[in-house]
């Protein structure tokens, strides 16, 4: 009998499960490359040639007992040096080594944080519509997920409805920008807003409100828009990052948590979060990849190959008469679904063999997932589909 608490996590995971499995049950039956996946956010752009050989250099350079041994629970110390180095150069920040946790991954981190902070029944504020996991991580800690309903407008945070709904047990806020659904940056202005909200409600509740900024799509923005780098607007602000999508490298679970000197009970809260790390069976970071990354800082992702694919799905599903908010980061496009029920659009398209995910998913009815980190061809071929499913709903 598996635990109760598991039964909730198990149920709410079969809808991307499920299209997992129908994905790979058309393939059968089709051909897969007359199956047109959309549902997963695995970069389709390989990893840096620079990635490749920092792996060579270092086993060729250094002994293995090094290269694979344990380590410190925060990771190396002359990675994280380099890397608070190479942030503080992009963004004007004073980080050191020990402002940084290496981390499996953007989801290790967030895992890491919020065994650090929440104790249960504590509350952790997301803006809809969010990462699905986030809901199971936080209930991994007996955390209450507060959700924050859209702004449908813009897809920025609504901020009055975030005001009225931090509490005297908020203890975090999940922020993600770019973010995965939408594919929206949030402005500088609205994180300024935000940032003074959230000092007002400390003030009021007597509280430390963190911020927690979840940030796997940062290097993944278009036409020069800037993501804000959140120490600099908050003091009680953590960021959460990784590698995942940046080199993509999401097999190889690297990533950081930075956790700043300004933070409410820093030592603390750095010295727990090692231990986290530890007893959540991380131990530390995958030792190999953490060098290679660090000899790969100034590495960049193809981010023209994501941006060409933006434009041709963005403009053609516009012109088909679909609702889309137009994405100025990560690589997803956040369409409205032409029925009120999402779940049926997404079947319609199941008929031109397009798999795309439900907004519900994201706690987004109404709307879908497109996820174009695929080959050009893919949505060039998806297209006409996606055409007589704009005709099937009379779009034009
Ligand atoms: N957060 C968001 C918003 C994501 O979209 C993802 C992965 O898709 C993650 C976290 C997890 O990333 P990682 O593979 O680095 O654990």
């Amino acid at each position: 009998m598996i635990a109760d608490k598991m039964v909730g996590f198990v149920k709410n995971s079969s809808v991307i499960r499920a299209m997992f499995e129908e994905g790979n049950r058309l393939a059968k039956i089709y051909g897969k490359e007359n199956v047109y996946d959309f549902s997963l956010g695995n970069p389709n752009v390989p990893a840096p040639k620079e990635v490749e050989d920092a792996i060579r250099e270092i086993l060729a350079e250094e002994e293995s007992t090094f290269v694979h041994g344990y380590m410190s629970n925060a990771g190396y110390e002359d990675v994280r040096e380099q890397i608070a180095e190479h942030l503080n150069r992009l963004h004007g920040t004073n980080f050191k080594a020990d402002n940084l946790l290496m981390t499996v991954g953007a989801a290790g981190g967030l895992n890491v944080i919020l065994k650090t902070l929440i104790n249960p029944g504590d509350e952790v504020i997301a803006f809809a519509p969010f990462f699905g996991e986030y809901r199971s991580y936080v209930g991994n800690y007996d955390g209450v997920l507060v959700v924050v309903p859209p702004d449908t407008e813009t897809f920025q945070p609504n901020l009055e409805a975030f005001a009225d709904l931090i509490t005297a047990k908020t203890k975090a806020v999940i922020v993600n920008t770019p973010n995965n659904p939408t594919g929206v940056v949030y402005s500088e202005a609205v994180i300024r807003k935000m940032a003074a909200i959230m000092e007002e409600k400390e003030k009021e509740f007597g509280t430390s409100i963190y911020l927690i900024s979840d940030e796997p799509y940062r290097e993944l923005a278009y036409d020069g828009v800037e993501v804000p780098y959140l120490t600099k607007y908050y003091h009680n602000a953590i960021v959460g990052y990784s590698y995942s999508k940046s080199l993509s490298l999401p097999g190889e679970r690297i990533g950081y948590l930075v956790m700043p000197d300004e933070l409410d009970d820093a030592e603390d809260i750095q010295s727990a979060a090692n231990v986290a790390n530890r007893i959540l069976g991380f131990v530390n970071a995958p030792s190999l990849i953490q060098r290679a990354v660090a000899k790969c800082l100034d590495a960049k992702t193809d981010v023209g190959y994501y941006d060409r694919n933006r434009k041709l799905l963005y403009e053609s599903l516009t012109e088909m008469g679909y609702t889309c908010i137009k994405p100025e980061g990560a690589f997803y496009l956040w369409v409205k679904s032409p029925v009120p029920d999402e779940s049926e659009f997404c079947a319609e398209a199941k008929k031109h063999n397009i798999l795309i995910v439900p907004g519900s998913s994201f706690a987004g009815p109404g709307y879908v997932r497109i996820a174009y980190c695929v080959a050009y061809e893919t949505i060039e071929n998806a297209l006409p589909g996606f055409a007589k499913v704009a005709e099937h709903y009379g779009l034009k």
